[in-house]
């Protein structure tokens, strides 16, 4: 280690589809240590719980001392993360808070969305992960009181419930594999650093937790020693969690602290959307408490309760630093406030609106929708305003005219598109499908006004009338025959227009293929111009023709068909017809 240079916790995020046990993990891992009377050792908090070396090492016993690993750590700072969007929250500038995960999946369910959403969050900002394959528990004949530790308690349950284990297991590390990671059974991990290690466990029991809690560790331990060596003099560094309101303090503020120390007294600097915060701490808690016990100082990494004047406008997943020399506090705040500045966009350009609740995923919003090349106009924090709803009416491109919106309240409005969606990858998802939709119709209204290609039969024995005008009946052999469709011979020769369609008694503006309906037409006497079984077409100006050339790829096969035999027919008289 260099000098002057101290291991602080790593940040473990615990993360995973709804009801797949997160917080009951962590419930249990608190539990463990308040049982064991660590005072003051665990931060007992919804948003963050602070589990020393101490109690870890006292739940894995011998298990740690398994790892021939010296153990510097000086615990382990847990973030439950109620869903995928808090763990988006967690930003810091280029990266995420979070230095390992635990991706609880309930191994009798397997991956669900959130669990692949998590997996795809991980993966983007490479953080190592293990998995909880958590509730062995509800595994049919599982005898939970069978041995001390998992392994051999594994190894003394039935055949079938040992089979049974391993095949879910083994379905699990298939689904995994599918979206490109390699995982195993802790115990079989040949190498950690290629494969994802799964800790078969239960919330409920504590089985296996302990074994959890030493994957983890030694993991931390091993791969992350350099980046959890800091300076922990250093000024601090962290990410606001929440803002709230505490009877006898006023507006505090649940942060977590990822690097440096944070003393009362400092004077700090809070990102917001206009101007950041500068103000001092007044006073440091411990979060979480209904007695809040008071600090003097805190080091990273930890959650803390932050007490300051004026900081009821503070947003949730806004940066939070702490100044030294008053000489910093001015290039500091222009820092931040640059960083903020890369997220929230403001342009006069085209393009949609994004909103979300907190700059985290905000900012994971912008960086998917970027990847996609989608313009956007606006990015920012907050439900959905009428100012937002008309800003997206004025988008000049009908594929503009779309709001983003993650996590926050809904809207009454029918006037513009609003997509939302709990996940951020399915959001992604939407909105590319809407503005594909989008796009074909916007395309097939430039086919609206041209003669549609229609190619048809005239019926034998269906002539109602032979002039004046000609009444018959009619078989659609293909594409679309409307009214006022000029029609020709399959020599090119012109008939006239049809004058009228009629279907039982009814008259139609248009058929299709298949259908059989009696027509008019005027200036024509069956038997002299048409007669009976003679095939004709819409006689399509070449004008038509080369616009629906243009716009080959909205056209059908059939009606593409039909534009064929009805070029070749033209191409008789006009070698170069709709060339
Ligand atoms: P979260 O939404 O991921 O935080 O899930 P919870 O921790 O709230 O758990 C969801 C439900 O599953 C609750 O009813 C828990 O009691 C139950 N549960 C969690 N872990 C286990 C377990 O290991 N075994 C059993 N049988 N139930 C569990």
């Amino acid at each position: 280690m260099k000098e002057n240079t101290n291991i602080r916790s790593p940040v473990c995020i615990v993360m995973g589809h709804v009801d797949h046990g997160k917080t009951t993990i962590l419930d249990f891992i608190r539990g463990t240590a308040i049982a064991r009377g660590e005072a003051g050792g665990i931060t007992q908090a919804i948003s963050s719980t602070n589990l020393s070396i101490k109690v870890i090492q006292e739940v894995c016993g011998d298990l740690l001392n398994s790892l021939k690993t010296n153990i510097t750590l000086p615990g382990i700072l847990f973030i439950d993360s109620p869903g995928h969007a808090a763990f988006t929250n967690l930003r810091k500038r280029g990266g995420n808070i979070a230095d390992i995960a635990i991706l609880t999946i309930d191994i009798n369910e397997g991956l669900k969305p959130q669990t692949i959403e998590s997996i795809e969050i991980l993966k983007k900002y490479k953080t190592p992960f293990i998995i909880a394959a958590n509730k062995i528990d509800v595994i049919s004949g599982w005898n939970s009181k069978a041995d001390k530790t998992l392994l051999s308690s594994i190894q003394k349950q039935s055949e079938n419930t040992k089979d049974f284990l391993d095949k879910k297991l083994y379905e699990l590390v298939g689904q995994i594999y599918e979206i490109g990671f390699n995982s195993q059974r802790f115990d079989r991990v040949e190498d950690y650093t290629k494969e994802i290690a799964i800790i078969p466990l239960s919330a409920k029991t504590g089985e296996g937790i302990p074994e959890l809690l030493m994957v983890l560790t030694g993991l931390a331990q091993k791969f992350l020693e350099n980046c959890l060596e800091c300076n922990l003099e250093k000024e601090a560094k962290g990410t606001i969690l929440e803002v709230k309101e505490e009877k006898g303090i006023g507006t505090t503020l649940d942060a977590i602290i990822y690097d440096g120390t944070l003393k009362k007294g400092d004077t700090i600097i809070i990102g917001n959307i206009d101007e950041p915060i500068v103000t001092k701490v007044k006073a440091l808690f411990e979060p979480g408490k209904k007695q809040l016990k008071a600090y003097n100082e805190v080091r990273a990494a930890i959650g803390v309760k932050i007490s300051a004047p004026d900081i009821k406008e503070a947003i949730p997943g806004m940066p939070i630093i702490s100044v030294k020399n008053k000489a910093d506090i001015n290039s500091k705040t222009k820092e931040i406030q640059k960083e903020i500045d890369e997220i929230l966009i403001e342009t006069d350009n085209e393009g949609i609106i994004l909103k979300a609740d907190s700059l985290g995923s905000l900012e994971a919003l912008v960086s998917l929708v970027k990847e996609k090349k989608i313009p956007i106009k606006k990015a920012s924090i907050g439900n959905v305003t009428k100012k937002d709803v008309a800003d997206a009416l004025s988008e000049k491109n009908e594929i503009n005219k779309v709001i983003l919106a993650f996590n926050t309240k809904p809207i009454e409005t029918k006037e513009i598109k609003i997509i939302s969606n709990e996940i951020i990858y399915k959001l992604l998802d939407d909105l590319e499908e809407w503005r594909k939709d989008e796009q074909s119709k916007i395309e097939r209204k430039k086919l609206k006004g041209l003669v549609k290609p229609a190619k048809f039969m005239i019926m034998h024995n269906c002539i109602f009338r032979q002039s004046n005008p000609a009444v018959f009946g009619v078989e659609i052999l293909s594409g679309i025959l409307e009214t006022g469709t000029p029609i020709m011979k399959s020599n090119g020769k012109k008939v006239n227009q049809i004058d009228q369609l009629q279907k039982e008694g009814e008259n139609v503006n248009s058929a299709e293929k298949g259908e059989q309906l009696a027509v008019a037409v005027k200036g024509i006497i069956i038997g002299r111009q048409v007669i009976e079984g003679e095939i004709l077409f819409s006689d399509i100006s070449e004008k038509d023709f080369l616009k629906y050339k243009e716009l080959k790829s909205l056209l059908k096969p059939d009606e593409t068909q039909i534009l064929k035999e009805i070029a070749g027919i033209k191409r008789r008289d006009n070698p170069v017809w709709g060339v």
